[in-house]
This record gives C-alpha cells, structure tokens and sequence, in this order.
C-alpha cells in the first residue's frame, strides 16, 4: 500500500444503546477515562477480578520487547477462577451449558456438575502421564466434553492444542507435530448434517505419523466402530468416570503457557500461537463482562463458534464461565433438521446473548426473513459479530431480523494473536454504525496508520496497527520468536530506531471515519491498487452486498494491462432471483452500475460472475486468494484449510463456460 486506502463508502445511520440497557450497563464511559488516566493500572484493577492464589505486583514487563510478561509475579489457577470460586460463593447449582446435541440429544451441566468432571479428567490425565508443561492435542466434535477437556489442562498447567475437529489427517498430524504433544482427546464421532461423522480414523491415521504421541483418550458420542490400539487408546468413559472428582487446583505463574492455537490459515500457512494464563483470562473475562454486558444471573449467552476457533476458547470456555455465565452450547449446523435451528434454540432457551459470524448471517439472509420471524426472538439483548467485516447490510439485517430493531450489535474485532476483543462498540455507551468497528476498547492502543507510520486524519485509511502491549497478546508463535518478530513486530521498524516504540502490526488494513470511529478494511494482502488507488475488497463486497439481488460477494484485484489491476467480483445471489436471470449480462450490467453509483466509477468491477459457492475456511472465511488465482488463471495455492474443495471445480467450470 503506497498510498493510504482510498475511503469509499460512508455511512450516516447511527444506532445509541436503548436507555434502559445504558442504565444498567456493566461499563460505562467512565472506563475510558480510567484506562486513560493509567493504563497499566485499569488492567491491573481488570486482573483483580479474577482469583489470584498469589496476588502481582508487576504489571507489566516489557523490557524485552516484543516479549511481553503480564503480572508475571502472580499465580493463579484458570480452572479454579472458571468453576472452583463460583461454587465456593454458593452458585455450585447453577446452570453452567445447556447442551445441546444435533439430533436433538440435551444435556444440562451445572458450574458443579462442570467441576466434578473436571476435577476427575484432570485426574485421569495425571494418571495418564500428563503433567505440568506436557502438550495435549484436543480434536473434538462440539461436546461438553471438547470444554471439560480443556479445563483439566488448565488445571493441571498442560498447554492444549485445540485442533478443529474437520481438519483432515494431515492438518492434524502437523499440529500435534509442531507442538511436540503427548497425548491426543477426541471422540469416535460427532453429529454433523444429520448423521454422525468420524473422528477417530482421522487421529488413528494423523498419529501414526506422530510418534510423540503416547496416548489417545476417546470420548464416546455417536457409537460408532473404531479401530483400536491397546496400550495407547483409552476410553474417556473408563479413566475420567472411574477417577476421583477430588482435585486441587495448583497455581501456575501468570506466565505460564496456557494453550497453543493455530490461526485460520486465511492467508498462509497457519502460525502457531502462544496465549499464557493471567494476562490471557484478565482480558478474555473482561470484555466478556464488557463487550457482552454479561449478566450472570440473568443472561442466557450463546456463541455459535466451535472451540477450534479462537473464538470458542475465549467467548465458549475461557471469558463465559469466567464471569460465572449460563451458556448454550450446540453441537451441529444451523440448517439441520432445518434452516430455523438457531432460532428455535434461542427460543428454547430464552437466549439473551447472542455471537455469531458475518458468514453465518449472510447465509440467513440468503434463506429469507419469513425463516426468524417464525420464531419468538424477544429475549435477545445484544447480539454480537466476529470474524470478518460485517456489510453494513448485513450488520442492518441482523438487527432488524434478530435483534428485533433495538438489541444492539457488537462488531468486535480481534484476532487469534490478540486473544481477546479488542476494538468494539460498548453496548451501553456506543451509538453503533452498521459495519463499524468503531472504536478500541478502554485500556488498548489501536491506531490508523500510514507507511510512513503516521496515525491517518480523520478520513484516512491505512494499516491497523496496536501501539501499547496489551494483557492478552499473543507471547510468541510456538517454537518460532523469529517469525513472530518477522510477521507482527518488523512491518514498521522496531526498537531504537523507531524511537523505542515497538508497533504491533496486525495485518489488515481500516480507515478512521470523519468522526473517528474505525472501519475494518479487510487483509493488507488483499488490497487492490486500481489506476493508483488503493481500494478494499471490503468497500466493494458492501457496495455489491447492499444491492437487493445480492447475497454475499467476494472481490479480488486481478491483474490488467490498463489499470494495473482491475476488480473481479464474485457473488451469490439472494433465494428468490430466477435462474436465467442470474445468468444474464443484464444482471452483472446493473451489479456494476450499482457498485459504480454507491462507490464511484474507479470501484466499477471488470467483471461480475454469480456462482454458487465462495471458497471459505473452516471458520467461514472468504479465502480470497483462491479467487485471485482463478481470475488471473493460475493454478491454486495452498488448499488445505478450504472448508470444500469441491466449491473450486464448480467456480472454475462455471468461468470457462463463460458464467
Ligand atoms: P491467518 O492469519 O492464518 O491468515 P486468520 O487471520 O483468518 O488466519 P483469525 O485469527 O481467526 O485467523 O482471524 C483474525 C482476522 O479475522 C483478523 O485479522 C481480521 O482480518 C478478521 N476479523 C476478525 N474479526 C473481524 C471484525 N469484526 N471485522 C473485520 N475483520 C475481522
Ligand atoms: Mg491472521
């Protein structure tokens, strides 16, 4: 990016928290003003709601930078401050997850339910030979068990590796590889789409590549056959059901190693990321009870994420139960048995708290509003979005169609490397813009910047970058300081040349509106430069979004001999447009019109193409590199995170026929 990112789209509606929920806020203004007046100190008030078995008294160190240590002189326990202190203040009977299976299996786990199991699978995996330190893969269909499994690591100071549980043998076998893990925790199968998928061949194949690999613990869930190897397969029915549910947690050093998770794979091949304890849960339980205003005796939260996510191991495990939460947590799609299964379990369970992803709520839009309104929806106070740019269209549907025009929408934003939100409305205080992250949350450092490193005026796009340490940041990429150096730490110079200030760089790119608030632009990598103007691919995915024919969009910069690159755009339109004319030339004419009158004509794409699938990760990502390939006639990169390959054939066989 040579120059800052052209600012395409502007955005005037504006949406204040309803009073009543203002009044009665977790957080106020009065945060800013406290992370403003000392920053250290309104992290170290943040740190102290949780339980320390040996209070800090350093804040930070941060005298060997980019290795941040976060009151590193403290001790603390994750598991207890999850589930002992809870029951300790007398909530041992409350509801901790309301389960529920695909097929429509429930079960209700309460905060004490939750610690006896812990209490015997830490046991277990003491037994088993895992002790403080040890590296455990977790590969896990989305089960109580995929979150006791974690707990017991963390009660017992083993740093897990959440792989999730659609991975294949080889994206698991380089995991388990590269953190050098002892024991694997999966399960035969779970139940995805109706009927019950395999786990188990998958580790048996993925482990017999791995001979750090001693044991494998198997939860039973679908009953399926498995292969089984004596002395090394062990049943989670037979160890953690026979064990004591006597266990005291240990403390363990604020620093020390919690979990190791790998990023999404979006853009390269996946890092990773090391997340350690104190610093870690102080920022993931707090902006749980910030972000999400969580009520622990009234809400009902829900995170629609899988635990292999970052986001299901701060906002599922980690930042919920934390703060004492009742959660939901489902095991399946949201289109089985039909396309109203997240609606009807919010209903079910008077869900009060709701977190899901763009990709997630364009595909409702897709299926057509009559599907929510079927369902009574009234309990919703706040609903939440992660993991892309939210169009403002979407992010306008989601609060009308769910959030019933007055539930406020959260878009947070954050990354597997930040551990924890970090730029977000607060629900109380923010008056939201569909489609604006608008602000950093108290006590962090986000920043706009140029390449020369300057902070951009309002009106200006550039690189998001975060200035100050924050208590959740990533410590290292595992086994690897020098590419973590190299990828965060080098974009804009570092240490002393850079006048002492060492500036995170996070990989996206943002512009800062005429009022301040921040807009995510999507990856740096993906900015097209258009006769020498940078435009987002997030700008002209909103611009296509917000026409009515038009559902999702993804949009690459190819290569051109005129423009130096020109936009490609690929779409999927809403249900109701007719076959022929989504074919049409009349359709892509007014698409690029559209898109020429919302944005100006410099963001008019070359070419429009309707398909019927985009390239995603496993977490729903549009992985727009693999579109970039496709338009500019390459063969494809690196595939392995693609949630289906086959969406590429059905991409390109539409291309040569000229669709
Ligand atoms: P990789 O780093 O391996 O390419 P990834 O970046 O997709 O994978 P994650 O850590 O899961 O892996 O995703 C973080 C990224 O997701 C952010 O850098 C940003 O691009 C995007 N993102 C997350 N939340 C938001 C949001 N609210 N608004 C805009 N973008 C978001
Ligand atoms: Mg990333």
């Amino acid at each position: 990016m040579s120059d800052t990112l052209a600012n395409l789209l502007s955005e005037t509606r504006q949406f204040p928290p309803p009073a009543e929920l203002a009044a009665a806020a977790n957080v106020t203004d009065a945060a800013f003003e406290e992370a403003k007046a000392d920053r250290l100190e309104f992290w170290a008030a943040q740190a102290r709601r949780l339980h320390w078995h040996r209070p800090f008294a350093e804040i930070l160190d941060w005298s060997n930078p980019p290795f941040a240590k976060w009151f590193a002189d403290g001790q603390l326990n994750v598991a207890y401050n999850c589930l002992d202190r809870h029951i300790e203040a007398g909530r041992g009977s409350k509801v901790a997850i309301h389960w529920e299976g695909e097929p429509g299996d429930t079960r209700t786990i309460t905060y004490a339910d939750l610690h006896r199991t812990v209490s015997q699978a830490a046991n277990a995996l003491t037994d088993l030979g895992v002790t403080a330190g040890d590296r455990v893969a977790i590969y896990m269909p989305m089960i109580p068990e995929a979150a006791v499994a974690m707990l017991a690591c963390a009660r017992i100071g083993a740093t897990h590796s959440v792989v999730f549980g659609g991975f294949s043998a080889d994206a698991l076998s380089g995991r388990i590889q590269d953190a050098d893990a002892k024991v694997v925790i999966t399960a035969d199968g779970g139940y995805r789409r109706g009927k019950p998928s395999a786990l188990k061949p998958t580790v048996d194949e993925a482990v017999s590549r791995c001979p750090s690999i001693e044991k494998v613990l198997v939860v039973r869930r679908t009953e399926q056959e498995v292969d089984w190897t004596d002395g090394r397969d062990v049943w989670w029915h037979d160890v953690v059901d026979s064990a004591s549910p006597e266990h005291e947690a240990q403390p363990f050093d604020a620093e020390h190693p919690l979990f190791i998770l790998y990023t999404s794979g979006t853009t390269a091949k996946p890092k990773g990321i090391l997340h350690t304890t104190g610093g870690y849960l102080t920022q993931a339980s707090w902006t749980t009870h910030a972000v999400f205003d969580l009520k622990p005796d009234t809400d009902v939260y829900w995170c629609t994420a899988d635990i292999g996510w970052v986001t299901g191991h701060s906002y599922i495990v980690y930042g919920p139960l934390s703060n004492g939460a009742t959660q939901v947590m489902y095991e399946g799609t949201p289109d089985t048995p039909h396309r109203g299964r997240f609606w009807e379990i919010i209903e079910k369970y008077k869900v009060s708290i709701l977190y899901t992803a763009p990709t997630a709520i364009r595909t409702f839009m897709k299926w057509g509003d009559d599907i929510p309104a079927k369902f009574d929806l009234s309990s919703l106070r706040i609903i939440g979005s992660v993991g892309e740019p939210i169009n403002p269209e979407a992010w306008m549907w989601y609060r009308e169609h769910i959030g019933h025009n007055n539930a406020p929408v959260v878009d947070t934003w954050w990354q597997t490397e930040t551990g924890a939100q970090m730029i977000s409305p607060l629900p109380g205080v923010t008056a939201a813009k569909p489609g604006s992250a608008m602000g950093p949350l108290p006590g962090i450092a986000a920043d706009v910047i140029d390449d020369g490193g300057n902070s951009v005026p309002p009106g200006g796009g550039g690189f998001l970058v975060l200035r100050e340490p924050w208590p959740s940041m990533l410590r290292t990429i595992w086994g690897d300081d020098k590419r973590f150096i190299e990828t965060y730490w080098s974009r804009f110079g570092a240490g002393a040349e850079a006048g002492d200030e060492w500036i995170y760089f996070a990989g996206d790119g943002a512009k800062r509106d005429d009022d301040g608030h921040l807009w995510l632009l999507g990856r740096v990598d993906d900015v097209m430069l258009v006769s020498g103007h940078n435009i987002s691919t997030t700008e002209v995915e909103s611009a296509l979004v917000s026409h009515p024919k038009v559902a999702e969009a993804a949009v690459v910069g190819a290569t051109d001999p005129t423009t130096g690159q020109a936009i490609v755009a690929f779409t999927i339109l809403r249900g109701d447009v007719p076959e022929d004319e989504a074919q049409g030339d009349a359709l892509a004419q007014e698409l690029r019109n559209h898109v020429a009158k919302t944005l100006g004509p410099i963001a008019k794409p070359r070419q429009i193409m309707v398909v019927p699938e985009l390239p995603k990760t496993r977490s729903g990502k549009i992985m727009r590199r693999l579109l970039k390939d496709v338009a500019e006639n390459r063969s494809l990169g690196d595939v392995t995170t693609l949630q289906d390959s086959s969406v590429m054939d059905l991409i390109s066989s539409g291309l040569k026929t000229g669709k």
